[in-house]
């Protein structure tokens, strides 16, 4: 299979024509289920691979890597997360979840909150939801814009342009900054949604995942997408990319994610630092001294 192909199908790296319609949440690329086999393999691989270029990553201490996950409830951003991530090092990883914001947090500016949370050198950060969530939720739910005590003549019409510029801006900043950006969108469809949620009020081991408030969300279904589909239109960037993955079959959605991981990694030219003359013979020296002990 040729990743590179598969790749290039999900990755909006501009957006101006972007359509959600055109982007069937049950897509395989072509794999049927019967593939699900050589689709973990690969997927092990792929991990393996990660967890290889991970370890150059942080003895580069050069580059850092962001991931920005964003779905629907039940599209399957904490598994991809656990499976994709299963490999590497913890010490080099740091997962942040964005809920609704505290009030000390709608004391700030939108982006306030997110700024201490980027990557620093040589990790990976994961954003589950992210700053996006104030293009999302808060423009399905108006009321939630009313909550972040903005000056009342700075919300505008434009008020979501203004925000996708401040975040392009944003994105801009950390890219030239060293913070290497993807973005996931994991595209589940409603009927897919709807099976998972009965899942997870069938099984008493799911009943945990179950929240009633996923239920009025749903109900909004269209709103959001409209909003997702705005949003990749006014944030797709050759720095930054959105990966649109299909979510309707985990084994698939996992795979995409690790492989564009592996391709933003590879696109890095990460390598362990060079030994200069001098550290030579200072490792010489040590070695000597160890050896004489
Ligand atoms: P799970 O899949 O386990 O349900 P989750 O990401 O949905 O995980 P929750 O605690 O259920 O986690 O939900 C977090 C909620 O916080 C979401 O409904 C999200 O829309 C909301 N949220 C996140 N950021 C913001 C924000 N900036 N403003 C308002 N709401 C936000
Ligand atoms: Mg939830």
């Amino acid at each position: 299979m040729k990743i590179d192909k598969m790749l290039k199908r999900y990755r909006i790296d501009e957006g101006k024509h972007f359509r959600l319609k055109d982007h069937d949440p049950g897509d395989t690329h072509g794999l049927k289920s019967a593939a699900k086999p050589q689709a973990q393999e690969l997927l092990t691989k792929g991990v393996e691979e990660l967890a290889r270029l991970q370890d150059i990553l942080a003895a580069q201490d050069r580059w850092a890597l962001l991931l920005v996950f964003q779905a629907m409830d039940a599209a399957g951003k904490d598994g991809t997360i656990k499976h994709v991530m299963s490999g590497v090092n913890p010490q080099g990883v740091q997962v942040t979840s964005f809920k609704a914001p505290s009030s000390e947090e709608q004391d700030h500016d939108f982006l306030w909150r997110t700024m201490k949370h980027f990557p620093e050198r040589g990790d990976i950060g994961i954003f589950n939801r992210s700053y996006y969530e104030e293009v999302l939720v808060v423009r399905v739910h108006p009321e939630l814009l009313q909550k972040e005590k903005l000056p009342p003549s700075l919300v505008t019409k434009h008020i979501w342009r203004d925000r996708f510029e401040d975040i392009n801006a944003l994105e801009r900043y950390l890219t030239r900054n060293g913070i290497a950006i993807l973005k996931f969108f994991l595209h589940v469809s409603k009927k897919e949604q709807k099976r998972r949620f009965l899942e997870r009020l069938d099984r008493p081991d799911k009943n945990w995942k179950f929240s009633t408030a996923d239920v009025g969300e749903r109900r909004r279904w269209d709103d959001y997408q409209d909003a997702y589909e705005d949003m990749i239109r006014h944030t797709s960037s050759k720095e930054a990319p959105w990966y649109v993955v299909p979510a309707d079959n985990k084994w698939f959605t996992r795979l995409v994610v690790a492989a564009a991981i592996v391709d933003a990694l590879k696109g890095l030219k990460l390598a362990y630092p060079k030994i200069d003359g001098k550290q030579k013979t200072e490792l010489a020296v040590a070695r000597k001294q160890l050896l004489e002990e």
